[in-house]
């Protein structure tokens, strides 16, 4: 089935309720966003957008872009959103790989011309294997890949989630994530679309403008930086929250301190999950169970999940009904990264512990080899991140004449260098103790608040270069 169909089925009858609620009082209801939706597939099918077809999206966020995103879908045409922090040398390179038919870089304009066409209603057929999305992955190493999601991939995740995390119409959505990224785009939307519900949209994360949005919705999905900012703002309190039954997050790893001192604030536990463009969401932590910081929880239905490597530790592997089929033309870089038993090997190291918790350690590629031995970076930052003056830690790997690699530590905060090698060294092998502490204002960070590590990688290349003299 068409995933516009699923959605649009789940619209309120009463088709006047609100979709968006914006933050300058006024609403958009569902009844005029599915006429949007419908006159903007009428424009797709003017510029003879055919089943398949790629179109291009980088425009700010707004009411306007999601429209041309289920238009899209409704044609039948394959939807490729791109970060609107991309350059012109960057959007070239997905331009010409994904060779869409159109782009779309002003949705209102774009928007406002379909309103002069008359509503397309049917909606194209679609099976769940064909192609709905390309989402390109954020790359830090290499040429970006464009991840092939299609219709079943969306529609059984999405539903899974609007299941597992409680929605109902009765739900109002904080939506404040940007929406080329399959957090914003899928997760948000999808849950607030499959429940009726109206989201309080908001251009990008403001404190002031979630804190007032927090006194209108129930749920919030957001970013860890989101929480973070969130606890900087003394307005945050537990009056503030008073009306919210669900905080989530997800995209990057959420501080155990984030964690403790939101529960200290409003004496709700966040509901931290775990996913990746390459299969929208894999695991969550309870609804109604117990949420653990550090945890993401266990795998959503239908999602079979295993490590592989024969060690406890070692890469997740998963396979299940959201799993993306290919990376866009690299027939090669797909088969390098699925098992010969059609797992998909997801580049995150992790454990699960004895309940069938997933416990993420970090990406394998962020795994540092310090003469000869494993050392995962998440377990120096977690005792780093317990010292005094520490905010937030990021260990790395850096080249190193004797060791092959050296651990590093780049701190957010203040502290002393040396005594804070001691401290470390009380509680971790010598081989895993940082061997130099760097203290920085701020850890580079990209739009989902993902430390940058490659980024602190090349700042602290030299550091051991001296030693080879
Ligand atoms: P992206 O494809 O940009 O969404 O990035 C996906 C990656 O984000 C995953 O492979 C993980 O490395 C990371 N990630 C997402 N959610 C979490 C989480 N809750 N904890 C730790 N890492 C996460």
């Amino acid at each position: 089935m068409n995933l516009y169909d699923l959605l649009a089925a789940r619209f309120p009858a009463d088709r006047t309720r609100p979709a968006f609620l914006l933050a300058d009082g006024t609403a958009i209801s569902y009844g005029q966003f599915e006429d949007d939706v419908a006159r903007t597939a009428a424009l797709l099918i003017d510029h003879e957008v055919q089943p398949g077809d790629r179109i291009a999206l980088q425009s700010e966020k707004s009411v306007a872009a999601v429209a041309v995103y289920l238009a899209t879908l409704k044609v039948g045409a394959v939807f490729l959103p791109l970060n609107t922090a991309y350059t012109e040398t960057e959007v070239d390179y997905f331009l010409e790989d994904a060779e869409p038919v159109l782009f779309v870089e002003d949705a209102e304009a774009f928007v406002a011309d379909a309103r002069t066409r008359e509503p397309l209603l049917p909606t194209t057929p679609r099976d769940g294997a064909d192609l709905a999305s390309i989402i390109y992955t954020s790359g830090t190493t290499g040429r970006s890949k464009g991840a092939m999601l299609s219709h079943g991939n969306l529609a059984a995740n999405a539903q899974a989630l609007h299941q597992a995390w409680g929605f109902s119409a009765d739900d109002v959505l904080l939506h404040a994530l940007p929406i080329f990224h399959v957090h914003g785009l899928f997760v948000a939307l999808h849950c607030a679309f499959l429940s009726g519900a109206p989201m309080v949209w908001l251009p990008k994360f403001d404190d002031g403008q979630v804190l007032a949005g927090l006194a209108r919705s129930t749920v919030m999905m957001g970013v860890p930086t989101f929480y973070t900012r969130l606890l900087a703002n003394p307005g945050f309190t537990r009056h503030a929250a008073r009306h919210m039954r669900l905080f989530i997050c997800g995209s990057a790893p959420l501080l155990e301190s984030t964690f403790a001192e939101f529960e200290d604030r409003t004496g709700m536990r966040i509901l931290e999950r775990y996913g990746m463009s390459e299969a929208v969401i894999i695991t969550t932590n309870p609804l109604d169970g117990e949420r653990i910081a550090g945890s993401v929880g266990y795998p959503l239905p239908g999602v079979d999940l295993r490590i592989g490597g024969g060690e406890a530790t070692g890469v997740i592997e998963i396979k299940g009904p959201s799993v993306f089929s290919a990376y866009w033309r690299m027939p090669e870089k797909t088969a390098e990264e699925f098992t010969s038993d059609g797992y998909f090997l997801t580049g995150d190291v992790g454990r699960r512990d004895p309940d069938g918790r997933v416990w993420i350690s970090g990406r394998a590629k962020d795994l540092i080899i310090s003469g000869g031995f494993n050392v995962y970076p998440k377990e120096i930052e977690l005792i780093l991140d317990e010292l005094p003056g520490v905010t937030e830690s990021a260990v790395v790997g850096v080249p190193h004449p004797d060791f092959g690699e050296a651990v590093v530590a780049v701190v957010m905060g203040q502290g002393d260098e040396a005594a804070m090698i001691a401290t470390a060294r009380e509680k971790l092998a010598a081989f895993k103790t940082p061997k130099r502490v760097f203290f920085v204002e701020e850890l580079p960070r990209n739009a989902m608040g993902k430390v940058q590590k490659n980024l602190l990688r090349d700042t602290y290349a030299g550091t051991f270069a001296q030693a080879e003299a």
